[in-house]
C-alpha cells in the first residue's frame, strides 16, 4: 500500500501507526533516504492494501477507522486529498485494510504460471522481498529467487529439481507466505517469533528449479520445435510425463554437479531420457549452472533442497560434512517424524556439491509418501511436516 508523506513524517511514525517492524518499512522502501523525507513522495507500507470504500449515511472517518481498528491518521495518509470534516455520502475513500489471510493458494496444480502469478502478488504487498531472476532455463522462462531480510546466516531453499516432484514448489511457496504473514502480523508460528529470524537471517528460495520439467508434467509437451517432439522420443513415445524428473532437454538437473560426477554417471543411462541422465558434463544445463551460479554468488551457510519421496532426510556426503549436519538434521526429524540418512550410493546432486566445496551442511529433504507426482490431497499434511524443518533451518 502507498502512502504520500506529510509535513513532520517520519518511518518510525509510519511504523507506529501500521504496527509494522521499522525494518521491514525500511526495506520496502530501499531507493528512500530514511532520514531526509519529502512532502508528497510515495512510501510502501508492507502488509497493507488499500481497499476502496463508499460512504454511507452516518459514516465519519473517526467511525471508519473505529471500525478496522485503525488510527485515524492512516485514513488521512491513504486519501491525502480528502477534507476529514466534510465527507459526503456515497463519495469513495481508501481504507488501509490489513493482510492476515494467505495469497498463496498451493493446492493446486502448481505449474510455473502459478508460481509467477503468485510470487508478483507477493512482491505487490510484501516490497520488502527481493526477487532477481538466477539465470533462465532451456525454452527461455526467468528461474526466479525470493530473498527476505539481509542478516548474516544466510539459509537456502530450493523445490522442483525433479520435474515430478513439483508439489515441493506450493510447499515452499506456501511456507513463504506463512513467514510474511508472521512477520507483519507480529504472529509466532510454533512458537517463534520470527521477527527476530528477520533480523538474524538472509532467507534465499529458489522454488522452482526446474519450471520447463514442470509444466511438461503438468501441461504435456511445449508448442515448438524442437522440444514438442524430442521430449516424447526421449519419453520412448509415450505422452504420459507422469514419470519425468529431467529438464526439457533429458538432463536430470540433479545429476549435474561436479561431484564425484563420474561414478554418477557410470551407473546411469547414456542417453537424455525422463530421469537420472547426468548430461555430456557437469553443469551442462542453464538450470544447473544458474543454482551453481547463485551458489557460489551467495555463501550460503546451509541449502536445504526439498525432493519427494520418502520421508526421509540425506545430510552427508563422502564423510565431509560438517559435524553440525548431524545436530542439525537430528532436530529435522524431531520436529518432522522424517528419517534421517547419511549417504545413499549417490553422487553428482546439488546437496553432494555443496557439502563437498563449502563443508557446510547441506540436505536433501525427501517429502510426503507415494508415487510421485504426490497426490495434492497430501499437502496440508506434507506442509505440517515440512514447517517444523523450514524453521528449525532457521533457528538451528
Ligand atoms: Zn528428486
Amino acid at each position: 500500500m502507498d502512502i504520500i508523506v506529510r509535513q513532520g513524517d517520519s518511518l518510525w511514525h509510519y511504523s507506529q501507526l501500521f504496527k509494522i517492524d521499522m525494518q521491514l518499512i525500511n526495506d520496502s522502501n530501499r531507493a528512500v533516504q530514511p532520514n531526509a523525507l519529502s512532502i508528497g513522495q510515495k512510501i510502501r507500507i508492507p502488509g497493507f492494501v488499500a481497499q476502496e470504500y463508499q460512504i454511507r449515511q452516518g459514516d465519519t472517518l473517526w467511525k471508519i477507522a473505529q471500525n478496522r481498528n485503525l488510527p485515524l491518521e492512516t485514513l488521512q495518509l491513504v486519501n491525502p486529498n480528502i477534507n476529514p470534516t466534510n465527507i459526503k455520502v456515497g463519495q469513495t475513500i481508501k481504507v488501509p485494510l490489513r493482510i492476515t489471510w494467505r495469497l498463496v493458494n498451493g493446492g493446486q496444480r502448481y505449474d510455473y504460471q502459478t508460481l509467477i502469478t503468485d510470487i508478483s502478488r507477493l512482491e505487490s504487498v510484501y516490497p520488502f522481498l527481493q526477487i532477481p531472476s538466477i539465470g533462465k532455463t532451456v525454452l527461455g522462462k526467468n528461474i526466479p529467487e525470493m530473498v527476505i531480510g539481509t542478516g548474516g546466516k544466510r539459509v537456502h531453499y530450493n523445490g522442483s529439481f525433479h520435474a515430478n516432484e513439483w508439489i515441493t514448489t506450493p510447499i515452499i511457496m506456501t511456507f513463504i507466505n506463512d513467514y510474511l504473514l508472521s512477520l507483519t502480523n507480529h504472529n509466532a508460528i510454533r512458537g517463534l517469533s520470527t521477527s527476530r529470524f528477520y533480523q538474524q537471517s538472509t532467507l534465499s528460495f529458489v522454488p522452482m528449479v526446474n519450471p520447463d520439467g514442470v509444466d511438461l508434467v503438468l501441461h504435456g509437451p511445449p508448442s515448438s520445435a524442437p522440444w514438442n517432439t524430442k521430449v516424447i522420443d526421449y519419453n520412448k513415445g509415450s505422452t504420459d510425463f507422469s514419470g519425468w524428473k529431467a529438464n526439457i532437454r533429458g538432463v536430470d538437473l540433479n545429476d549435474q554437479f561436479p561431484a564425484r560426477w563420474e561414478l554418477e554417471k557410470a551407473r546411469n543411462p547414456d542417453q537424455p531420457g525422463p530421469r537420472d541422465y547426468g548430461g555430456e558434463k557437469p553443469l551442462s544445463e542453464p538450470e544447473a549452472i544458474a543454482m551453481a551460479d547463485l551458489t557460489k554468488r551467495r555463501d550460503f551457510s546451509r541449502v536445504l533442497a526439498f525432493h519427494t519421496q520418502g520421508e526421509v532426510m540425506y545430510w552427508g556426503f563422502e564423510n565431509q560434512e560438517p559435524p553440525e549436519s548431524e545436530t542439525i538434521v537430528t532436530e529435522f526429524s524431531r520436529v518432522s517424524g522424517y528419517e534421517p540418512v547419511k549417504t545413499i550410493e549417490s553422487y553428482a546432486g546439488y546437496k553432494d556439491w555443496f557439502i563437498q566445496d563449502w563443508r557446510r551442511p547441506g540436505f536433501t529433504i525427501e517429502i510426503g509418501k507415494g508415487i510421485n507426482p504426490l497426490p495434492l490431497s497430501q499437502f496440508d499434511e506434507i506442509y505440517q511436516k515440512t514447517l517444523g524443518i523450514f524453521l528449525a533451518g532457521l533457528y538451528m
